[in-house]
This record gives C-alpha cells, sequence and structure tokens, in this order.
C-alpha cells in the first residue's frame, strides 16, 4: 500500500504540512495519494540513521551484501502489478515498458550481488615487506577499496525505475557498503514508495542495520538541498538536467567538507552522416533515425538531438524522408505537464532561431501531455555562431546540420560541449578517410557508436555512460554497469598492519579466494 510517508530507515513518517500529488498525464488528472514532503528534522533523522548504520554496513561481508541485494530483487518482483499499474498511472508510459524497466532494475540488483559476493571487485594489492633489501628495507603495503560514507541518490523522472529508487545508483552504493538515502522524485513518488518498501523488507529480512536505506519525498529543491549540504553525507549521484545537476555540484563544492557529485545529465547526441553512406541508404538511415529521436517520446538521455552532415543530394534526400517518416508516427505522451511544457518552449526556442527551418512537424491537435515530433535543420556556420542550438531539447525533436565541407563538420565537433554518444553512420571503408572527424567526435563524447543509433543502453561491464563535462560531472566514472561502483569507494592503504586485524581481502591466507595483485603479479594464491 502506498502512504504517502517518508521511510526513514524502518519507520513510516510525516511530521510536514506541505504535501502534494503525482500525476497522470494520459487521464490528465492527479493521482489519489496525497505525499508529505520530508522536514528538517526528518531529514537529519534520515542522515544520523545512515552515519549510524555505516559503521556496520561497511564491514559486511560480500555474500551478505548479495542477500540483501538479492531478496530487495525479490521484493521488487513480489510487488506485481501494484508496482506496473502504479509506474503506468504516474508515467503515462505503457505497460512493457514498465516490465522492461523492471527487469532491467533487477538486473543491476543481481548483478552487483553476484559482484560482491565474488570480491575481486575490491581491488587488493599486496606488497610484502623486504626487510632484507639495500641500502633501505621495504615496510608491508596493502591496499584496496574502501566505502566512503552515506550517499544521496536523486533519481531522474524518465526512469522511475532503472535510474531511481533501486536504480543504478542506489544498487551500486549499497553494494560498495554505502548506506543510501534518496531523494524521492515527485512525479513518480508513488513508484518510490513501493520501491522502498521493497528495499525496507530486504533489510529487515537479511539483518542490514536500520538506516541502510530511507526514502524521502519532496515537491521542490529544498530537501535535496539540505541533504546534499549535511555534513554528514559523504557522496551524491544524480540523473536528470544539467541545470539540476551543476547546481548541486557547486553547492558540493561550497561545503567545508566538499564531496563528489557524480552527476549524469543532459546531452545532444551527435549523429555524423558520412557522405557515401547517405548516397546509398539515406532513406533507410532516415526510417531509422525517426524511430530513434520519437522512441519512449524522446524522453532518453541518449536521444540523437543534433544530425551532421555535408551538403549533398544525399542529406537532401535524408531530410526529405526523415520529415515525411517523422509525421507518420502518432504522438505519444511525454511523463508530466512541466516535461511537456519544457519540451514545448526550449522547442519553440529552437525553431524560433534565425536561418532554422522545421522540416516537419506534427501540426494537428493532440492530446493534452502530446508531444508534436518535430525535425528542423540549419547551416554550419548559424549553428557554430549559436549556442542556444547546441542546448538539449528533452523529447522528440532533432536538429539536422548541414555543413559546408569536412572542415566545418569538424570545427563544429570540436566545438560541441561534452555528450553521452557520439554516432559515425559509414559505408564499408568510408570512416577511414575521416580519421579527423572521429578523433574529434571521440573526444567530446563517452560512447562512440558505428552504424547504428544512441538509444539503448546495454547494462554490461563495457558500457561507459558518462563523458566529459556537461554530459557528467566526471568522466572518468560510468553511472551504467559494474564499475558504477567505483565511485562509492577509495583506494585506502594499510603499511606494516598485523595479518589478524587486515581486512579478510588483504590477510596473507586470502581467505575469500579473492584475484589480487601481489608483488605486481595476479593471483588468487595465499603468501
Ligand atoms: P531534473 O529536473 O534535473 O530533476 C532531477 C531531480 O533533481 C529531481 O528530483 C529534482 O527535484 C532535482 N533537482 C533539480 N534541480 C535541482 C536543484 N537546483 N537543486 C536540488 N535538486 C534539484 O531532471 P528530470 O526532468 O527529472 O530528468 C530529465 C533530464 O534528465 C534530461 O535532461 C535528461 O537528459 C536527463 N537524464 C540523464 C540521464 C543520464 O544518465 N545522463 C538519464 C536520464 C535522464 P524537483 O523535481 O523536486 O525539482
Amino acid at each position: 500500500m502506498i502512504t504517502g510517508k517518508n521511510y526513514i530507515g524502518n519507520t513510516l513518517s510525516a511530521k510536514g504540512n506541505t504535501t502534494y500529488k503525482t500525476f497522470n498525464p494520459k487521464t490528465n488528472t492527479a493521482n489519489e495519494t496525497v505525499f508529505t514532503e520530508a522536514t528538517s528534522e526528518e531529514i537529519q533523522e534520515a542522515v544520523d540513521l545512515a552515519s549510524e548504520a555505516f559503521k556496520i554496513f561497511r564491514t559486511i561481508s560480500g555474500t551478505k551484501k548479495a542477500a540483501f541485494l538479492n531478496t530487495i530483487a525479490d521484493e521488487i518482483l513480489a510487488l506485481d502489478n501494484t508496482l506496473v499499474q502504479t509506474y503506468m498511472s504516474e508515467t503515462g508510459l505503457p505497460e512493457g515498458r514498465a516490465k522492461g524497466e523492471r527487469g532491467r532494475t533487477i538486473g543491476q540488483l543481481r548483478t552487483f550481488a553476484k559482484l560482491v559476493e565474488e570480491g575481486s571487485w575490491v581491488e587488493a594489492r599486496i606488497d610484502p615487506a623486504q626487510p632484507d633489501r639495500t641500502p633501505n628495507p621495504r615496510v608491508d603495503l596493502r591496499k584496496m577499496s574502501v566505502p566512503i560514507g552515506p550517499i544521496v541518490v536523486f533519481g531522474a523522472s524518465n526512469f522511475p525505475l532503472a535510474y531511481s529508487t533501486a536504480g543504478g545508483d542506489t544498487a551500486s552504493a549499497l553494494a560498495s557498503g554505502c548506506p543510501v538515502v534518496v531523494k524521492s522524485h515527485p512525479m513518480h513518488a508513488g513508484t518510490g514508495e513501493l520501491v522502498a518498501s521493497a528495499i525496507q523488507k530486504a533489510a529487515e529480512k537479511t539483518g542490514m542495520p536500520n538506516g541502510v536505506f530511507s526514502n524521502l519525498n519532496s515537491s521542490g529543491i529544498e530537501v535535496g538541498q539540505e541533504l546534499v549540504k549535511h555534513p554528514k553525507v559523504k557522496g551524491v549521484g544524480f540523473t536528470g538536467s544539467i541545470r539540476g545537476g551543476r547546481a548541486l555540484l557547486d553547492l558540493a563544492a561550497k561545503r567545508k567538507e566538499p564531496i563528489p557529485v557524480f552527476a549524469e545529465m543532459g546531452s545532444i547526441n551527435p549523429v555524423v552522416l558520412l557522405p557515401k553512406a547517405l548516397e546509398t541508404k539515406a532513406v533507410s538511415w532516415a526510417k531509422t533515425y525517426a524511430s530513434s529521436i520519437t522512441l519512449g517520446t524522446g524522453q532518453f538521455c541518449t536521444n540523437p538531438g543534433l544530425i551532421l552532415g555535408l551538403k549533398s543530394d544525399g542529406l537532401t534526400n535524408f531530410i526529405g524522408t526523415l520529415a515525411e517518416e517523422i509525421v507518420q508516427i502518432k504522438p505519444q505522451c511525454m511523463l508530466h505537464p512541466n516535461i511537456h511544457a519544457v519540451y514545448s518552449n526550449n522547442k519553440a526556442k529552437a525553431q524560433s532561431q534565425k536561418n532554422v527551418e522545421t522540416k516537419a512537424t506534427i501540426d494537428t491537435a493532440v492530446a493534452e501531455n502530446y508531444a508534436q515530433q518535430t525535425v528542423a535543420t540549419v547551416d554550419g556556420k548559424t549553428f557554430l555562431e549559436n549556442a542556444t542550438l547546441h542546448e538539449e531539447v528533452f523529447g522528440p525533436f532533432s536538429l539536422v546540420v548541414q555543413c559546408e565541407n569536412v572542415a566545418e563538420l569538424e570545427t563544429i565537433l570540436a566545438n560541441l560541449e561534452g555528450q553521452l554518444t557520439g554516432t559515425i553512420i559509414s559505408e564499408e571503408n568510408e570512416a577511414s578517410n575521416y580519421n579527423g572527424v572521429v578523433k574529434t567526435l571521440s573526444d567530446r563524447v563517452g560512447r562512440i557508436i558505428f552504424n547504428g543509433v544512441p538509444t539503448g543502453v546495454e547494462v554490461v561491464p563495457s558500457m561507459l555512460h558518462g563523458g566529459p563535462y556537461p554530459a557528467s560531472t566526471d568522466s572518468r566514472f560510468t553511472a551504467v554497469g559494474r564499475d558504477s561502483i567505483k565511485r562509492w569507494v577509495r583506494p585506502f592503504s594499510y603499511q606494516d598492519w598485523p595479518n589478524e586485524l587486515l581486512p579478510d581481502e588483504l590477510k596473507n591466507e586470502n581467505p575469500l579466494n579473492i584475484l589480487r595483485l601481489v608483488n605486481d603479479q595476479e593471483t588468487k594464491e595465499a603468501l
């Protein structure tokens, strides 16, 4: 049952007076449950509990943490149709998407369970003492990753499950040994509470310390800001807009003790169409891109918002087909009236810029909160000079830039802000003639795609979901896949520490049988 209350550890609490409801964009009506925003007192309680829980949770074995994560997955599945229906009523997204995202969330939790149960992820390094070394003996040094402390997680509106309450940030932080306080997303507070109840049940069933997880409601930015400023909070995971992520990064930097903010933010995901590919396959690529631009009503951070090509018949052909195709696709509901309003405003702003030509748009009336997908074009010089055209329009909108020549294309790519992805569309053997373009694009993105679409993010160890700022606040890390656990740990060394006092990961006998680097050699052997 959804109560509308906050989870402060294992206690439901609603001390405040500020209340709000979620909204069903399909029916254009508010949902029933009244949610109560967390008060300063409740924020304090949640962070205090998390800080106390950390003292125990940081030492809990990988096997026990794995049981916790697997039980969260089981409890989310046990929510069954209640979760799916709530998700749909708070987002307007279809059942298939709800179930798919739930599957991804469960998969992420189980992946981290496997990782911490095996244990080698801590990157143990051991350099035993060399008492006979001359001229000076060498001390015994051993290093491994340790959790940094309570983490605040902000979820995105467009992924109520996979990037929210028990999404990638929460799963990776809990796996690392860090307690989590979630600042619930107001647009899917019911989905968030249901998932929070699953995490609480799992924590109790597997004997985790109270406060290992809390879920706080909020309808505005104040709760999140208070959490980021709290001295006992040691890190932040954020998925959302560049404006929101940047505000939190600045806030964290101003603290007496600055803390890391791992923000995954907006991106326009440039796609470069090479000329030969357009000579032969302009029509089929245009059809593929019409689908990618409108997938999930364009509400993906990997949506292809920017398409670049060299002026040619092939590019004209591509634009013509894209324009025809995009309006054949049935308009879809957006997540929320606010997102719809921001989409409409930003799109209109882009369309009204000098030299921007709208090539296709749904110009018939659509239901409330439904998007009218649009494709526009502009010349390379104008795009280069007008930073407004570089901004994300979150929703189904794409701008095709027609460049004069390769030099202009390269200059545009070199001047683009950091992006999550970049794509090259090429004929066989064509890309090798555009090394400068490929290299320049690679320098601006976290993931480069060959002959495909940027939408769709596989959860596998080789995925990099992040990129140079402002795609993310730290391009050295990924928000997706097992390596995302590295955001919540720091390396820690023991010097000449007695064997019996070392953590199991670093003991001579290697009781966990993990892979370690001993004297520069990878091994599972005991010392
Ligand atoms: P959002 O408006 O930035 O909101 C995200 C969360 O941050 C919300 O809980 C919001 O709270 C909070 N927030 C925003 N500004 C804040 C501030 N100044 N101080 C404190 N808290 C703040 O983003 P969204 O609309 O939910 O999601 C859409 C955006 O996310 C798009 O730009 C999309 O590209 C991006 N996204 C990125 C990824 C990725 O992995 N890179 C994935 C999905 C989405 P309130 O709602 O209470 O204001």
